[in-house]
């Protein structure tokens, strides 16, 4: 049994949820057992932690993005930020609108969350369409940080996100994908 099997085994499959035809991928299994837990940190720590793919910072994407992302940042002893959904942040920000299915959505960033020339690690649960990625991204170039990698537990390469991010240069690690 590979490590990724070993994840994946613990993705619960929700059918029909929050819409109708969508099969959700819910992650709360990995982190409710400490072990399977431990397993997924490490898969993300071991390879950040090499020398040459250290982050200055972790910035994480609303909201599992905090759970993974901040686990991760305080084991590679580097600072995190959260990337959040319109309308919770205090300070000053610089947002970026993306297209969903249905509508749009505004993620945003505070201005002063890294400085120019960081070497950022983006985190996420899952990349579908991959747009939430793509938005993060985008903010953190607007403050002239630039993205090294960005990382998931779960892609879905058949909705196409996954192409779209390497095809606009972000290098990306992903754990495992449901076909
Ligand atoms: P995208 O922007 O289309 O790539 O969708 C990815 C975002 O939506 C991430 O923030 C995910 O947390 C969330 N998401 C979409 N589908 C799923 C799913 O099946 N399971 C968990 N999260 C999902």
């Amino acid at each position: 049994l590979t490590v990724n099997q070993y994840l994946k085994n613990h993705i619960r499959t929700v059918a029909d949820w929050p819409a109708r035809g969508v099969q959700f991928r819910d992650i709360t299994p990995l982190l409710q057992d400490p072990k399977v837990f431990r397993v997924l940190i490490d898969a993300f720590v071991h390879r950040y932690m090499d020398k040459n793919l250290r982050p200055d910072v972790v910035a994480g994407l609303d909201a599992r993005g905090f759970i993974l992302g901040a686990v991760v940042a305080y084991e590679l002893n580097v600072g995190f930020v959260p990337i959040r959904k319109k309308g919770k942040l205090p300070f000053t920000t610089v947002q970026e609108t993306y297209e969903l299915e249905y509508g749009s959505a505004t993620v945003e960033l505070h201005t002063d969350a890294v400085k120019a020339g960081d070497k950022v690690l983006l985190i996420d649960d899952l990349i579908a369409t991959g747009g939430t990625m793509m938005a993060g991204k985008k903010l953190l170039e607007k403050l002239g940080a630039s993205v090294m990698e960005g990382a998931a537990i779960v892609d879905l390469p058949e909705l196409g996100g996954s192409a779209k991010l390497k095809a606009s240069g972000l290098p990306l690690f992903t754990l495992l994908d449901f076909a």
